[in-house]
């Protein structure tokens, strides 16, 4: 695995017991964004039972993988660097081209955060910050392209902080996450996450009455 500023790889390591919906929509949305970057994007620790949802499935950018980030990439540690919000030191350009393979923690964001991400920082990786607001694992792979690949600071992402998600006329939620704005000034989420989102709010209404 090369440490070089042209393709990359993405590593999520699935720590979450099932695929639930919301992380199948930002696993896709992954996957077709590293295929568009030139980059490999490989979900690991996936449970016998995973089935790949097809829009996944039938991207060339894709590998599902049953083995750990350990058994993968344990023998090139130091060209992997984790994605960790307790991490000392933010990512910078430079990272780049010291390290060759990006390493996420599957894990949907709660509020507030559980430090989940410590599973994976307790084996070692060299870790980064993207800054000290919690994104949402799409977005952190976002943001990481951003500046190892396109060569944007952390400081110069266009971000959108909690925004305000309205699903019909008359309902809207707030997002406890950062996301990079578009250029209309709207978080960039995973095709198909408003309206799921919106389905998840309707459900929760009604198990109120
Ligand atoms: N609540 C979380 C936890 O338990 O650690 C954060 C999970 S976040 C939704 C999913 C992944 O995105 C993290 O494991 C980490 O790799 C990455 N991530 C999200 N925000 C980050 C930040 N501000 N700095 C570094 N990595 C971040």
């Amino acid at each position: 695995m090369a440490s070089s500023n042209d393709g990359k790889t993405y590593i999520v390591e699935h720590l979450d017991p099932e695929l639930g919906p919301w992380s199948e929509l930002e696993y896709i949305c992954i996957g077709q964004d590293s295929q568009k970057a030139g980059s490999r994007f490989l979900l690991s620790s996936l449970p016998d039972e995973f089935r790949v949802p097809e829009r996944l499935g039938k991207l060339e950018a894709f590998t599902p993988e049953k083995r750990s980030v350990e058994e993968i990439a344990g023998d090139v540690k130091n060209q992997v660097c984790l994605l960790d919000p307790a991490a000392k030191q933010d990512l910078s350009p430079e990272d780049g081209k010291k390290f060759g393979v990006f390493l996420f923690g599957g894990i949907l964001g709660d509020d507030p955060p559980r430090d989940r991400t410590s599973e994976l920082r307790k084996k070692g990786y060299e870790g980064r910050r993207l800054g000290p607001v919690q994104m949402t694992t799409d977005t952190a792979v976002r943001v990481t392209r951003m500046v190892v690949q396109e060569g944007y600071t952390l400081e110069t992402v266009p971000y959108l902080d909690h925004p305000d998600i309205k699903f019909n006329e008359h309902e809207s939620t707030q997002m406890p996450f950062r996301y990079v704005a578009d250029a209309n000034g709207k978080p960039i989420m995973p095709e198909g996450m408003v309206e799921l989102i919106g389905k998840d709010a309707d459900k929760t209404i009604d198990d109120m009455f």
